[in-house]
């Protein structure tokens, strides 16, 4: 885990009073206590108490110019409270050329994964994809809450499917990941903002898809770091 890394206050209980003066924070207030695989599953139950991590500011909307849209917490994340406190999240900040400090600060960098709370593991130990009641309960009113960002940077399928058909951009649809990878630069130069740029996941299962493709390291990471720089600014 990286150092420097800011504490997480625990998530609130169950009862939350809404804020009519501050929709984004009762929303986020909502999700925060949501129970949804719990109590609603569409299969199986979660198979532990749901522990939502999200990192989006509220009351002035938030601030932050980059979104960084992501699959689901893992284990070491559902334990922090904090997305990306594991080896992931030191190569995506590497990625990202910034410092956790700065990573963490929700005024200027949202994180809404796909599945807020940890999914639990496949019988190989593996991570389960995220949960599909999170998109379908939550995520096109976080959205429509959030501001539209400048940049949206948008790890894994789960994810990468939702933003780009939430951007307009349905037309990558049906390209796999690497093919969506191999043009990176047409998806991001398909708007003017908020601009969509995928990436892999940061996780050691994908070095040898890195690699692989060195010109993700060599082309793609530059430009990434232009912008992340850019937007912070
Ligand atoms: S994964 Fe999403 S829908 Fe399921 S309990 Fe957590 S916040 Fe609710």
């Amino acid at each position: 885990m990286s150092a420097s890394l800011p504490a997480m206050a625990a998530a609130p209980a169950v009862s939350v009073p809404e804020d009519p003066a501050d929709p984004l924070a009762a929303l986020l207030a909502r999700i925060r206590a949501c129970r949804v695989c719990v109590e609603q599953p569409r299969r199986a139950p979660l198979p532990h108490e749901p522990r939502p991590v999200l990192r989006v500011g509220s009351g002035t909307g938030g601030g932050a110019r980059i979104l960084l849209a992501s699959q689901a917490p893992g284990t070491k994340v559902h334990l922090s409270g904090l997305p990306f406190t594991d080896a992931s999240g030191d190569r995506l900040r590497a990625w990202l050329g910034v410092d956790a400090p700065t990573f963490y600060d929700a005024t200027r960098i949202a994180i809404a994964p796909m599945g807020f709370c940890f999914p639990g593991q496949d019988a190989k130990g593996g991570d389960l994809p995220p949960r599909p009641e999170c998109a379908a309960t939550w995520h096109d009113q976080l959205f429509a809450a959030l501001p539209a960002f400048d940049l949206v940077l948008v790890i894994g399928a789960a994810a990468q499917n939702y933003h780009l058909r939430r951007l307009g951009l349905e037309r990558f649809l049906r390209l796999n990941l690497t093919e969506r990878m191999l043009r990176w630069r047409e998806i991001f130069d398909a708007r003017q903002g908020p601009r969509l740029l995928p990436l892999p996941h940061p996780s050691w299962r994908n070095t040898g898809w890195l690699k692989r493709h060195p010109w993700f390291e060599s082309e793609l990471l530059p430009v990434l770091r232009a912008e992340v720089a850019a937007a912070l600014r």
